[in-house]
């Protein structure tokens, strides 16, 4: 994390989840050590155009960086990540008595971190990607590319 300042105030507020009093809290109004236990980051920018639902018309919507409930390999412990469209396979070099072990991806290597839109009226709920370029195209990722004609995106 970036340089820290010490403050010693009265004004130190303590971590409402766990009641540790650190020099400040997040965006999330929790501490450093809670906001990365709960995979909390704050929200960058909005990849939806600002239109009102496509199903109903409704104007209000919520916006969720859904995160995957998951345990850490090997260990049976409780992990939350943030939802990717994809994730790519552990690998583990070999020693030189044995080769390379190849285990389930692990949640935090993903690409394109999703994002979705549940619209307050009907429920109806648009996906979407932060980075759709990083997303490798490749049966080892169970991905294709689908082109649907024209000479570009449709407006
Ligand atoms: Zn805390
Ligand atoms: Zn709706």
């Amino acid at each position: 994390m970036g340089a820290s300042s010490v403050t010693f105030c009265c004004m130190r507020k303590p971590c409402p989840l766990c009641q540790a009093e650190p020099p400040g809290l997040t965006f999330a109004g929790v501490c450093e050590s809670c906001a990365t236990t709960l995979a909390l980051e704050p929200m960058p920018p909005s990849k939806r155009p600002p239109l009102p639902c496509h199903r109903c018309k409704h104007r209000e919507l919520i916006r969720v960086l859904p995160r995957e409930l998951t345990s850490v390999p090997g260990t049976g412990s409780r992990e939350v990540a943030p939802m990717f469209a994809v994730y790519g396979p552990t690998v583990i070099e070999g020693s030189f008595f044995s080769g390379r072990e190849v285990n389930a991806p692990d949640p935090q290597n993903g690409a394109g971190k999703m994002e979705m839109y549940i619209c307050r009226g009907c429920g109806f709920t648009e996906w979407y990607c932060q980075d759709p370029s990083e997303i490798p195209i490749d049966p080892l990722y169970s991905t294709e590319a689908v082109s649907v004609g024209g000479d570009g995106p449709l407006r």
